[in-house]
């Protein structure tokens, strides 16, 4: 039976886990090629896995020529990978602003730069990045990954603008806290992560956490033709959050 992205050829960064590793799974299961570019190798065996750091433009370009290669084209790319930090503007050296802006925002415009050329020969060219709601929502203890949030959104409605009439549609994702390992990460450095896991749960609008698959099912809308009036926007994926104004402290 014929799928809906049969013949389409993907990149996904930070496609090794979390939310990333759940877009690349669900663009596979819809009929396209897959490459993961991430800093760890891809567990699955449906994907292309390519080492790339996307803090380094060589490591970059290598990759996305690669996949490109690899698959004869390339038409959609998500802009995945990211890291986070915590506290005020106190807290964080100028080094780490740095390293944090690096990977998150300027890691998304290299993938991009890189991919450029074979986005203009796609007829179903798309980017999704993956932004967060800490782009909007004013939270506490993230001064640092909001700005970098905020960035990407600005990035994606920019470049939205620059590449319309090159056919190129640019979206981004904003999800609200999602059950990743990143998030497991947070609940085991506290001091009873199941009590943790409960409050946090109970701190969402809709009582849990949202799901990589989630985020997945709006990064693929976002990336398929039947979004093919809809750039420079952003979905949120936050069991309402951003709609009831709340905070995910
Ligand atoms: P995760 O830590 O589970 O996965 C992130 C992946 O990115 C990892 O495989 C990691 O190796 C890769 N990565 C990190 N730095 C990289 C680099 N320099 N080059 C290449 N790959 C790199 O995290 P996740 O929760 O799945 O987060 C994925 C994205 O979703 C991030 O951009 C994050 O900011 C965003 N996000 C996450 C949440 C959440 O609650 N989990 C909420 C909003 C937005």
């Amino acid at each position: 039976m014929a799928q809906e992205f049969d013949g389409l050829a993907a990149i996904v960064t930070g496609g090794a886990s979390g939310i990333g590793a759940a877009i690349a799974a669900e663009l596979v299961a819809a009929g396209a090629s897959v490459a993961v570019l991430d800093l760890t190798e891809s567990v699955s065996p449906d994907v292309t896995s390519l080492r790339a750091d996307v803090g380094d433009d060589a490591s970059v370009r290598e990759a996305v020529v690669a996949a490109a290669e690899r698959f004869g084209r390339l038409d959609i790319v998500v802009n995945n990978a990211g890291i986070g930090a915590q506290g005020t503007i106190e807290d964080n050296t100028d080094a780490e602003w740095a390293r944090v802006l690096d990977i998150n925002v300027v890691g998304m415009v290299r993938v991009a730069r890189a991919a450029l050329p074979f986005l203009r020969q796609s007829r179903a060219a798309a980017i999704v990045n993956t932004c967060s709601i800490a782009a909007t929502a004013g939270l506490p203890q993230r001064a640092l990954y909001s700005a970098s949030k905020g960035a990407v959104l600005a990035l994606t409605q920019a470049m939205a603008a620059d590449h319309l009439h090159e056919g190129i549609r640019v979206n981004c994702v904003n999800p609200g806290t999602a059950d990743t390992p990143w998030v497991g990460r947070l609940l085991a450095s506290q001091v009873d992560p199941a009590a943790e896991r409960r409050a946090l749960n109970a701190r969402q609008p809709h009582g849990r956490l949202v799901s990589a698959q989630e985020v997945a099912g709006a990064v693929l809308y976002l990336a398929s033709p039947r979004s093919g009036s809809t750039t420079g926007t952003s979905i949120a994926v936050d069991g309402g959050m951003q709609a009831l104004r709340l905070r995910p402290v």
